[in-house]
């Protein structure tokens, strides 16, 4: 028996027992004679006492940090209690040890502010993962799934295994792909999601499926994403939208309930897309805190749903508002005080590449109710008040207005909006708040192309009302220019949306189970029938067997858990993740593969 206890076990009514403990020298420390010793394992940490009659053992095998010790002894109570650790009151006085291994030197600390810089713990990630801080996201992630697994499994969903060696499933990413040494020169993608997998166990009867599973996508990788991340995902049949939003949002909840002991009892709010880029800029809006954009000005086709207001900044003679797409503003609360310095450090701010703005205009709505702008020479105080009752501003507010082409000025002031709430401590970590997004466009124009792609995946199904227009309109697109007009531009997914603080946790839709509507959409997307049947035969084929209507979501696992725990990186809950280039720094991987292997699987690399 190695052990009779944990590191973390033992307390004070323990006191008096014989106890064998084993675990990892964190500290060493000399007392005159004696010796103290923390021990640590994944429980915690208990402390060692070395007496005198030790030391000739302890000189012929001195202890070292991470050195791996097994110690017999004594449970005592402490004469110096530490009150941060669950087993401060107690201490072990130790009768005999062995060393069962060794350590070299750890290249950085094992402690929660270890100095250890990002790349040194990737490296060594096995000795990273020791620390309680790494150890604690690990943790969470496992309850995140104890919790989901349960949830679903209370509600008759089956954990089914799909394969990873597959054919294409477009998620809208590039394929990993896998060689075949059986039949050269042929390859296997690796799945983007096992999207058609859980859409063809629904035509075989599997009304509700789910699986904690790993999704590979080769993008280019922005700052918190991971080649290969993990999906909870889930499919049910004989379902509508209303179905899946009830079923998931409670998923959501009881995973902060049995996580985070939060009883979410709010009802989850839901959004149009149109709503969320109208009011909030972009379609993942955090909603813990309000903040809506005013629309000044903006293009007539993005959102025909509101009237522009743009009479109140037109006809003054600047220029910048006069010649710009989109006009729009933010009030931000109690910042009417703000310096020079500070408004101008704002202007740098969204005048950095990734904002890419050229300038910010900014309307002070002072105490005493006057204002003052950085346009006072071409707004009089009536106008400026003007503007300020369109956006909402009370007295003491700040109004920050961008003005530029529509995409990137609604980008940029949405982006502006998260920062200044950022600032003002609106986006607290202890707060969750959920929210659907709903009614997307189910097509996307490709310039490059001059055809639709599919916004979400190609197996999401129109809104019922909007079938009839796919089905009986030409998907081609006569006139780039006016590809707005086009019956397709205006047709809904059936898909959703869930959003978590401003990111989006979750995605799935209704699908289509028709034969007649995936070969029309397929057709919206540019595939000749000889390409459809080439990559989606199997799908249609099964379309022909008695599909049930069905739908289904996918949760971003390692996200959700990320925002669970407080943090802005998913790699913080991944055991071994890569790095930004997609490197596993451990493994040193990916790596070039000797001839032999390139051989047998009949490749040639030419890397220019
Ligand atoms: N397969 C989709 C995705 O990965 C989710 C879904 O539609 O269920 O985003």
């Amino acid at each position: 028996m190695y052990r009779s206890n944990t590191c973390g076990e033992l307390r004070l009514t323990d006191k008096g027992k014989e106890v064998t403990l084993a675990g990892w020298v964190q500290t060493v420390r000399k007392f005159g004679a004696i010796t103290f010793v923390d021990l640590r394992d994944r429980y915690g940490i208990t402390q060692l006492l070395f007496g005198e009659e030790l030391n000739p053992q302890l000189d012929a095998s001195p202890l070292g940090r991470e050195f791996v010790l097994q110690a017999k002894g004594v449970v005592n109570e402490r004469s110096n209690k530490n009150p941060n650790i669950a087993t401060g009151d107690i201490e072990v006085l130790v009768q005999s040890f062995t060393v069962l291994n060794k350590s070299a030197i750890p290249p950085f600390t094992i402690q929660d502010d270890t100095d250890g810089g990002d790349d040194l713990r990737m490296k060594y990630r096995y000795l990273d993962l020791r620390r309680n801080a790494v150890k604690k996201n690990l943790e969470l992630r496992y309850a995140v799934n104890r919790s989901a697994r349960n949830y679903l499994h209370e509600k008759g969903f089956m954990d089914i295994e799909t394969p990873f060696l597959i054919k294409s499933t477009p998620e809208g990413a590039r394929d990993f792909v896998v060689p075949s040494r059986m039949n050269a020169g042929q390859f296997y993608a690796l799945p983007q999601s096992p999207q058609t997998f859980k859409q063809l166990l629904m035509v075989s009867g599997y009304d509700r499926y789910y699986q904690v599973v790993k999704c590979f996508r080769d993008e280019d990788l922005r700052a918190d994403r991971q080649p290969e991340f993990t999906q909870i995902d889930c499919e049910m049949a004989f379902v509508e939208q209303e179905d899946i939003l009830n079923m998931f949002e409670g998923l959501a909840k009881r995973i902060f309930k049995d996580v985070k002991g939060i009883d979410y009892t709010d009802k989850v709010e839901r959004m149009s897309w149109e709503e969320a880029m109208w009011n909030y800029g972009n379609d993942k809006p955090d909603i813990r805190f309000s903040m809506k954009l005013c629309n000044l000005k903006f293009p007539a086709h993005t959102f025909p749903a509101k009237q522009s207001i743009s009479s109140l900044i037109d006809g003054a003679g600047f220029n910048v508002f006069d010649a710009a797409e989109t006009v729009v503003a933010i009030a931000v609360p109690g910042c009417s005080e703000y310096t020079r310095k500070q408004t101008d450090e704002l202007t740098e701010w969204v005048k950095r590449p990734q904002i890419g703005m050229k300038g910010m205009v900014f309307i002070k709505v002072n105490a005493d109710g006057t204002y003052k702008s950085s346009v006072d020479k071409f707004y009089n105080e009536e106008k400026l008040k003007a503007i300020a009752e369109a956006t909402g501003a009370k007295a003491g507010d700040l109004i920050l207005i961008l003005a530029g082409a529509e995409e990137r000025t609604r980008k940029a002031i949405s982006e502006l909006r998260l920062e200044m709430a950022e600032r003002l401590g609106m986006r607290r970590k202890d707060e969750f708040k959920l929210l659907w997004v709903l009614d997307f466009p189910l097509f996307e124009y490709s310039e490059d192309d001059n055809r639709w792609v599919a916004r979400h995946h190609p197996f999401t199904s129109p809104k019922p009302s909007d079938i009839s227009t796919m089905i009986n309109n030409n998907p081609a697109i006569e006139n780039a220019a006016e590809y707005l007009k086009h019956p397709y531009a205006n047709i809904k997914a059936n898909a959703y949306d869930i959003v978590l603080n401003g990111n989006e946790i979750g995605g799935g839709s209704i699908r289509i189970y028709q034969r007649e509507l995936q070969e029309k959409m397929f057709e919206a997307l540019g595939m000749d029938k000889e390409e459809q049947l080439h990559k989606f035969g199997f799908l249609l084929g099964a379309f022909e067997y008695g599909a049930p209507p069905h739908g289904g979501i996918a949760f971003g696992f390692d996200r959700f858990c990320a925002i669970l725990g407080g943090s802005e990186s998913i790699r913080d809950f991944i055991a071994f993740p890569k790095n930004n280039s997609g490197r596993d720094v451990m493994l040193d991987a990916p790596a070039t593969i000797d001839d032999k292997q390139l051989n047998e699987l009949s490749i040639k690399v030419d890397v220019k």
